[in-house]
Formats: C-alpha cells, structure tokens, sequence
C-alpha cells in the first residue's frame, strides 16, 4: 500500500499536443481513485504515466514515499488491468495468473500459493485448468484481475476494465472490483469514460475536460455541488437539466426569471450562496435535477412553478420520468456542445430541438400523458448556479 501523488503533471506529445496540463491529485492509501471524463480528455494519458507506459513532460510523480518519474514500469510495483485482457490462449487459467510472478523468477511454491489466493477470492478456483477460450467474457475479465492480484503491488491501475462487458456483467463486476479492492485495501487508480461506474466504484472522482482537472471529490459532493457546468452535466444521469434565467429583486426577496416564469427564490438559497446577491440583474446559467420538481396536480398549494408541454413520459414503477417543453432560454457553450456529444446527440435538456427540453422525475402518482399542458413545481432551495461568462458555480 502506498499514497501516490501526482504535482502538476504534464504532457506534451511529440506533435505538440498538451494532453494533460498541469494535473495535481494526492491519492490516499488504499483510495480508490476513478478519473473520469469524455473520449479524448485525457485520462488514459495520465494513467500511462503512472504506470510508466508514458514519458512525463514536466511535473512529479510519486509513489509512497519515492519519485518515480524515471523508474521503468517494472520498477514501480503497480499492476495494471487493461480493457483488452490479453490472456495467452494456450496456457491454463492458472496458468495466465501466475504467468508474470514466474517470468519474475519467483519460487513455484509462493506462486502456487498467491495464485490459490487469488482464485478464491475471484471464484475461479473450479476453472483454473481450464483454457482462456473455455471462459466466458466475465470470467477471462477475473483471470486479468488475478494476474494484478497475485503481484501484491503498492497500486492498481485500471484502464476501462470493463468496457467489453456486456451491461448486466458490467454492473455485477464493478460490484467485485469494489469489494476486492476494499479487501486488498491496495491504492487504486481507475480509468473510465462511464460517470455511472465513476460515482459507483470511486471514494472520490477526478472529472476531466480536455486534459483539464475540471473537480475532484466524493462522488456525492460532485452530484450536490458540481463546481461548474461541464461537471454538472457530466456526472449525473438524467444529467442536470440547465437554461437560461435571470436574477433578479423584488423588496426583500431574490427571483428568478426563466422564460415566462418568475420564481421567488428561497431565502435557504440566498442563505447558503450569497454570492447570488452580486448577480442581480445578470444573466446566469441554471440547473435543476430532475428529482428536484414535482408535478404541480399532487400538490395544490405550490407557487413557484413552470409551465410545460409534456413530450414524453416513462413510467418506471418507483417514479414516473417526465420530458417536457418549457419556454426556457438553451444554453449554448462549448461546454453544452461537449456535453451533448458526450451523450451521443440524446437530448436531455442540453440540446436536441430547438425548444427547450427538461426531465423530471415524478411520483408515480402523478397522472400526466404526453401531449399534456401542466405546471412543474420548482425547488428552490436546490437550484443550481453558473456564471454565463467563466460556466463556474455561484455559491
Ligand atoms: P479515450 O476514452 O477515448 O481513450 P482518453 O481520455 O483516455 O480518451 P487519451 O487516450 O489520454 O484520452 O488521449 C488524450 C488526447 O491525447 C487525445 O486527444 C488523443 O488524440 C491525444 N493523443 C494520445 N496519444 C497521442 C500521441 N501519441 N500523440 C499525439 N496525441 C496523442
């Protein structure tokens, strides 16, 4: 077990390309660690450098208490699982998991027990004579988690490990890497594009953005308080669903105008982000997650509400998934257009048509139908604030 401690790493390809620019993160012992972001962000960059694969242009590295920059990968007492498991054909499960302590010249008997060891623990001791083409998908993924156990390293590196995984698998595998991760207590550094398996599997998410560390933290306080708008759409599924308002002020009281509606903000609100205050009369950038509304029929008494058309609902048992139409203002960034590739061109209230389009999630008893005129209860107290200018939170 060791911490690893990444100070304002950088890379710079041979082209001229600054793939990772400037990027600190201190990784506890025994954290796991998921750095997250879009195809191209990055994050398999920063773990080849870590792992050695990968020159560093400038900045330290250090593993435990060691700078490692000019250690060879072998010499860095890291294990790596790749999303290709590259296991050798002819050679037996146990086998292909004692294969690297054998090529290290390690004692038969050690081998034998380290692979014993990790087999139980992946449950793959009934299948250790059996060949790699005799295993399913899952189970050639465990033999690779095996190979990383039975070294006993100071850190794990994880590069998508469960990309060629079908999704019932996925959701059972990232389950078992957790677990086995909090068994071995090894320091680990996992590499994903999926937000779901980053908040699932990470004590704390690093979210990158074109080589850029956009936040760190645990994957709640990233949900609760994503520090701009790229986080706020990334990491959350419906992503946070965002427009155009302004801020404004009547008497004593904060408001907010979104297309056709004012809304009187919660005095919580102003409570908790008073730099709200400065903003007044400015244009902002609002998000609201999708379980912060309420169907306005279910609750009479409510004010502070928009209007909608609903386009589409989807009934899910435990809530009712409303998209609908508002008179909101898009929100159109370089982060927005980022995001809307991200998500393959789905519209959920980053992009799609040209009227706005938001999700909501429902109780289940609530009563609407596409097509259906209705007004959408706002909470207040959990809007979401960016600045129209830098995309930063206002708190
Ligand atoms: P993906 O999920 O698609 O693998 P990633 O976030 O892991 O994406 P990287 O593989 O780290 O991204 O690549 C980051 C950026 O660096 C990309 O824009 C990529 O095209 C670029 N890049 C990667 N390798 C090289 C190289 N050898 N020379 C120049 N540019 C490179």
């Amino acid at each position: 077990m060791a911490p690893v401690t990444l100070d304002r790493i950088n890379k710079v390809y041979e082209n001229g390309f600054h793939a990772v620019q400037d990027l600190s993160i201190d990784i506890a012992d025994g954290e796991f660690i998921v750095l997250v972001g879009p195809s191209g962000c990055g994050k398999s960059t920063a773990l080849r450098m870590v792992a050695g694969l990968e020159d560093i242009s400038s900045g330290t590295l250090s593993i435990g208490d060691k700078v490692v920059n000019s250690l060879t990968p072998k010499d860095r007492d890291i294990a790596m699982v790749f999303q290709s498991y590259a296991l050798y054909p002819h050679m037996t499960v146990g086998d292909n998991i004692g294969y690297g302590l054998k090529i290290r010249k390690m004692e038969k008997a050690e081998i034998q027990r380290r692979v014993k060891k990790a087999a139980d623990m992946l449950e793959l001791t009934p299948l250790l004579d059996r060949k790699p083409k005799q295993l399913s998908g899952g189970q050639r993924q465990r033999v690779a988690m095996g190979r990383a156990i039975v070294r006993e390293p100071q850190v794990f590196l994880m590069d998508e490990p469960l990309s060629n995984l079908d999704a019932k698998l996925r959701v059972q595998m990232r389950a078992e890497i957790g677990r086995i991760q909090q068994d071995l207590n090894v320091t680990t550094l996992y590499v994903t594009h999926d937000q779901i398996e980053a908040m699932t599997m990470g004590d704390r998410v690093v979210v990158l953005k074109s080589g850029l560390l956009m936040q760190v933290g645990a994957p709640q306080h990233l949900y609760d308080n994503p520090a701009n708008v790229f986080v706020a759409g990334f990491i959350g599924s419906p992503p946070m669903n965002m427009g155009m308002g302004r801020i404004g002020r009547n008497g004593d009281n904060y408001t907010l105008q979104m297309g056709s509606a004012t809304l009187t903000l919660a005095p919580e609100l102003i409570a908790a982000k008073p730099a709200l205050k400065n903003h007044v009369g400015n244009e902002v950038i609002v998000g609201l997650r999708s379980e912060d509304m309420e169907d306005a029929s279910v609750r009479g008494d409510a004010t502070e509400t928009l209007d909608a058309k609903v386009v589409l609902t989807e009934a899910l048992g435990s809530e009712i998934v409303v998209h609908f139409e508002t008179d909101i203002e898009k929100v159109v960034t370089e982060d927005t257009k980022l995001l809307a590739e991200n998500l393959g061109g789905a519209d959920v209230g980053v992009i799609g048509s040209d009227r706005t389009q938001w999700v909501a999630s429902f109780a289940p008893r609530s009563r609407v139908r596409s097509r259906d005129d209705i007004k959408v209860v706002v909470d207040t107290e959990r809007l979401h604030f960016f600045d129209a200018t830098t995309s930063n939170s206002i708190n």
